[in-house]
């Protein structure tokens, strides 16, 4: 059976997340489903203390390190929770590195802002540029004013509701850089080395709900604030290899297929190059559409995962906008709505995203744009 036939209907889904899967990974975890290999069992059923679990757990770690170049003295870990987790987990384990537990923070969209909000129950935050009036640039670097006490500094890479995505890794002078990179994990190749701590939830770009990866430089464990939940403890989840308790099992073995599939498709360098392309084909069309496309976000910072754009004009005209997602729709195009806090449309360009779809997109924005002329 080709993936082809599998897919029922012809969807594209441009979600921000969950999002879109490989249909050869969707494939391979439906004919593995009933039975996992030779143990006549699922994964769901499995338990994560036996040798078949510990092997995709494994598996999908040592494939993880492979792809992102991770050093030996990075631990990686497998944890609940979500990114939204890791905004309390960060700040837990890190605000106390130095005596003064405070904190660096830029904030660039909705989920460093929340991220920022959260770690002030721990400690002292510090937003280390002046306040965006809207979340569409990234603040200089030379308008930074850094914390030289700060445990850390954190940012978000890709802010996922705005489509703002960061082209540089900040200068931390020196502090521990912490990172979320939920959104475009793996969709490009990292320095991990330049880093403390990398997060990433599964379901933006490599896998479903459910696991949310956890890199994190082995001098940074064990510095957690007392009241620190066992479950986010960095040290305690890092001693057990993420088997404290219960993890997500069969989330961490659909990651593990879904690195496979980078694998076997390039790697990270490759999926940067097939996202450079399939982002361009979409900024080239709102460039040349005379304004009738908006993108309201900066040319230096659009994001290459999370492609936002307005209609008729600046604001967004609704009429032409609710056409639009019509006739997407029509096309079996999903999920093309833009986050509900900023309004307009929202493409999602993930990994899994073919460029064949996102030429169905650029085709039928062309056609619409001619149809409104
Ligand atoms: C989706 C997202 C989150 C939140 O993830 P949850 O798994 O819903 O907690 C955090 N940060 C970024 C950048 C995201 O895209």
């Amino acid at each position: 059976m080709s993936f082809k036939t599998m897919e029922h209907k012809q969807t594209i889904n441009f979600g921000a997340g969950p999002a879109k899967l490989p249909a050869s990974v969707l494939y391979q975890a439906q004919k593995e489903l009933l039975h996992y290999s030779d143990t006549g069992i699922s994964v769901l059923e499995m338990s994560h203390r036996s040798s078949d679990f510990n092997q995709i757990l494994n598996k999908t770690t040592s494939l993880l390190r492979e792809l992102l170049n991770i050093p030996d003295n990075y631990k990686v870990l497998m944890l609940q929770g979500g990114g939204c987790g890791q905004f309390s987990a960060v700040p837990l384990n890190l605000i106390g590195l130095k005596a003064d537990r405070c904190a660096d923070y830029l904030v660039t969209g909705t989920w460093s802002a929340k991220a920022a909000k959260e770690a002030e129950k721990y400690g002292k935050v510090n937003i280390v540029h002046p306040k965006l009036d809207s979340y569409t640039k990234i603040p200089d670097p030379s308008s930074w004013t850094l914390n030289p006490l700060a445990s850390y500094l954190y940012y978000c890479c890709n802010e996922t509701v705005h489509g703002v995505e960061y082209n540089f890794i900040p200068e931390a002078n020196g502090a521990v850089l912490v990172c979320d990179m939920s959104s475009n994990f793996l969709s490009q190749p990292v320095d991990v080395s330049k880093f403390g701590l990398i997060f990433a939830g599964a379901q933006k770009n490599v896998g479903c709900a459910g696991v949310t990866v956890v890199i994190v430089r082995e001098d940074l464990l064990g510095h957690s604030m007392k009241e620190c939940p066992v479950v986010l403890d960095y040290k305690q989840q890092a001693d057990m290899n993420s088997l404290y308790n219960t993890p997500p099992c069969f989330s961490i073995y659909i990651m593990g297929l879904v690195l496979e599939w980078i694998k076997n498709n390039g790697g990270s360098a490759a999926m940067e190059t097939l996202n450079k392309q399939k982002s361009a084909m979409i900024y080239d069309i709102i460039n040349a559409s005379n304004g009738f496309y908006v993108c309201p976000v900066e040319e230096g910072c659009r994001s290459r995962m999370n492609v936002n754009f307005r209609i008729g004009k600046k604001e967004g005209d609704e009429a032409l906008e609710k056409k639009f997602l019509e006739g997407a729709s029509k096309r079996g195009m999903i999920s093309l709505k833009g986050h509900r806090s900023v309004g307009g449309m929202r493409a999602s360009l993930y990994n899994a995203v073919t460029l064949e779809e996102v030429e169905a997109l650029a085709t039928y924005m062309k056609e619409f744009l001619k149809e409104q002329q």
